[in-house]
């Protein structure tokens, strides 16, 4: 196991659409004949980054896990804090059981790693959140002090002023993870860049420049290949490019907390701030989920059941199915302290506002709101992909289909090790004999 290598690149929202136009550039182009792929694989609902890569690392649906946003705050209009920190997670992940096998491990900018004591290398997806320096934010975030003065250090200088934004902050990561490659050798090594997911949001599903993302995810990857050569680890690493989601093209956004005011089920004073509340819609984009104040208030529940109803009959208000916690939990592994979830009507994504305008202008400053995004039920959609070799991988296999929760006992199964109790089991057709 110890001579065991997995590098697992999650390119944020590629799809099997892109597989064609990435399968004839140079990095793929030269391990395509030796590669397993899964050309559809199915994510989780809700269909956004931090639930779905909390489920690429732990093997489990939301329900169980926990993460079923990605931000931390019930209530504010635009986006809060995002919930960055490992302990947030209630499952454990592949690299606690990677430790547990004595294996070492690294992540950069994988969500949810934030002070995870099993990861060895780690730089967590994070940044500044009242105006600290980059080298404090990554401290704050578990970073230790070699990772800091060894990988961050020497690669701030393209992240500085640049947080969030692309392709500077995915170049940071690309660079750090080849960096930790070369110096540490771990033997589990889980990297997450978002340029192809955010060209998506602000030029549409398909774009040149959504294109561009794929040439920038193409030299990454060779970079990262090299880096492995030259770490002298490149024969016995099985390399895994995956995703999390796709997007969908949206037409229009929804203030759907504007109709639950006018309801009466949220309080708003003159100035236009919450006096009180009943029930309170969150969005993740196209979907919401909808929270009460009081779970326990069945007449509160009934009410706001009847307030959704009449408002999903008007029809403008883009909502195409509401499910109960226990319809979600039963038919969607989706569970948590909400109390209801609204899926899209196809074309139609959601915001927070509880004040007017109802339908809100297109926003590229909020994944949420942009020409496309996700959120919607995962069998929707452009699908995930996935895309493995190595010296484990078994050239030519391909699986039509496959689900997110099979990834992470697949990445473990790569690694010699097992990952008991997971909503998926380990794609073995993917995989030489041992
Ligand atoms: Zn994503």
């Amino acid at each position: 196991m110890k001579d065991r290598y997995v590098v697992v690149l999650s390119a944020d929202a590629m799809i099997f659409e892109d597989v064609e136009t990435m399968s004839q550039l140079y990095a793929l182009a030269g391990v395509w004949d030796r590669t397993a792929r899964v050309d559809r694989v199915q994510s989780i609902y809700p269909t956004i980054t931090y639930p779905c890569h909390t489920t690429m690392m732990t093997g489990v649906y939301p329900g169980r896990h926990g993460i079923v946003q990605n931000e931390q705050q019930l209530m504010c209009v635009r986006s809060g804090p995002w919930i960055h920190m490992r302990d947030a997670v209630k499952e454990k992940t592949i690299f606690d059981y990677a430790k547990e096998n004595g294996l070492t491990t690294a992540a950069v900018f994988w969500p949810v790693t934030g002070k995870d004591p099993n990861i060895d290398y780690l730089i967590d997806e994070y940044w500044p959140q009242n105006g600290e320096s980059s080298e404090q934010c990554f401290r704050d975030s578990g970073s230790s002090e070699e990772v800091i003065e060894k990988i961050a250090k020497p690669n701030l200088k393209m992240l500085e002023n640049r947080h969030r934004q692309h392709p500077w902050a995915d170049a940071f990561v690309m660079q750090c993870a080849c960096d930790i490659l070369t110096e540490f050798k771990p033997n589990l090594l889980m990297i997450h860049p978002a340029n192809i997911d955010g060209y998506r949001h602000q030029t549409g599903l398909f774009s040149p420049k959504v294109t561009s993302g794929l040439h920038e995810t193409n030299l990454w990857l060779s970079q990262l290949m090299k880096a492995a050569d030259d770490a002298g680890i490149l024969d016995k690493t099985d390399f895994f490019l995956v995703s999390d989601h796709g997007q969908m093209n949206i037409r229009r956004c929804i203030a759907l907390n504007v109709l639950l005011a006018e309801k009466g089920l949220i309080d708003v004073d003159e100035n236009g701030n919450i006096r009180d509340w009943t029930a309170f819609v969150r969005s993740g984009g196209l979907s919401a989920l909808v929270y009460l104040k009081d779970p326990d208030d069945k007449e509160a529940l009934e009410k706001t059941r009847t307030a959704l109803e009449e408002i999903k009959a008007t029809e403008t208000a883009g909502i195409g199915e509401i499910f109960t916690e226990k319809e979600a939990r039963e038919k969607h592994h989706l569970g948590g302290e909400f109390s209801f979830v609204i899926e899209t009507d196809g074309y139609t994504t959601f915001s927070n506002d509880w004040v007017r305008p109802l339908v809100r202008p297109q926003d590229n400053s909020d994944y949420r709101f942009g020409k496309a995004t996700h959120g919607y039920l995962p069998e929707k959609g452009p699908q995930p992909t996935l895309i493995a070799w190595g010296p484990h991988m078994k050239t030519g296999a391909v699986l039509s289909k496959a689900y997110l929760v099979d990834e992470a006992p697949t990445f473990a199964k790569a690694l010699g090790i097992e990952m008991p109790g997971t909503d998926g089991s380990a794609l073995d057709a993917l995989f030489v004999e041992e």
